[in-house]
């Protein structure tokens, strides 16, 4: 579904990621884990081009999107994109919210747009809350919200970016459940968390990234329990 190939980045004269090459297929879950500043999150956001690569591709769905005349546009709506922050329009409902870019970006009509946001509503229990203001909500419930947001939008893969780690601890639980779920439901997903039970349980494949370079891959198991990697053992005795 994306294939990375030798990207590079840096901002001025610091290389962020170094000529890393990673492969998501289709019902992926990828778990991106590794210390503050190794290069996740521009990992991520040079996915659908929030950050621009200063070198290598990324064929998403057998387009190089790193190409300048890509419509870049329609790419991203295939890739819902989750922050750590949920940035809501504080000024639109839940379900406005929820809507407003099918119907923009797709075309889709407001009944549609409407009935679909509201199934999706439905399976993360927010279904009451469709008329509130996201300054209403927790949390825990704006982030499930936000994850809803993305979903309608029909994408085929889910970018997460630390989805919980602005949450208090208690609404944490809520958020991993719903992730949970889209992961049974086969989306491909690539998260970028602290959270290592989630990585554990749910992910495939979990890759470890330092100082911009994917220094390991592994199934989540042989990851944990048998790193191999010197700076990853550190890492994890640090963390587990
Ligand atoms: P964290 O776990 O703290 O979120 P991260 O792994 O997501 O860290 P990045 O945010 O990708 O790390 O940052 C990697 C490096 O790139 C850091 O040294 C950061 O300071 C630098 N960096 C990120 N964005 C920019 C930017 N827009 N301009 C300059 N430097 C940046
Ligand atoms: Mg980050």
């Amino acid at each position: 579904l994306i294939e990375v190939r030798n990207l590079s980045k840096h901002f001025h004269k610091k290389q962020v990621l170094k000529d890393i090459s990673l492969d998501i297929n289709k019902g992926d879950v990828v778990c991106l884990i590794g210390p503050s500043g190794s290069g996740k999150s521009t990992f991520l956001r040079c996915l659908n081009r929030l950050e621009e690569a200063n070198s290598g591709e990324i064929l998403f769905e057998g387009t190089d999107i790193c190409k300048k005349d890509v419509n870049i546009d329609l790419h991203r709506q295939k890739m819902g994109m989750v922050f750590q922050q949920f940035n809501l329009f504080p000024h639109m409902t839940v379900l406005k919210n929820l809507i407003i870019a099918p119907m923009k970006l797709q075309g889709v009509d407001e009944e549609s747009a409407t009935e679909y946001a509201m199934s999706l509503l439905e399976k993360v229990g927010l279904a009451d809350r469709a008329n509130e203001y996201p300054s209403k909500l927790s949390g825990g419930q704006q982030q499930r919200v936000a994850i809803v947001r993305a979903l309608c939008m029909k994408p085929d893969v889910m970018l997460f970016d630390e989805p919980t780690s602005a949450l208090d601890p208690e609404m944490v639980g809520e958020v991993l459940t719903v992730m949970k779920d889209l992961a049974q439901q086969k989306m491909t997903m690539v998260v970028v968390t602290h959270e290592m039970g989630f990585a554990r349980e749910v992910a495939n494949r979990v890759v470890f990234l330092d100082e911009g370079e994917f220094v390991e891959e592994n199934a989540p198991e042989e990851f944990f329990t048998n790193p191999k990697n010197e700076r990853l053992k550190t890492f994890l005795s640090k963390v587990l």
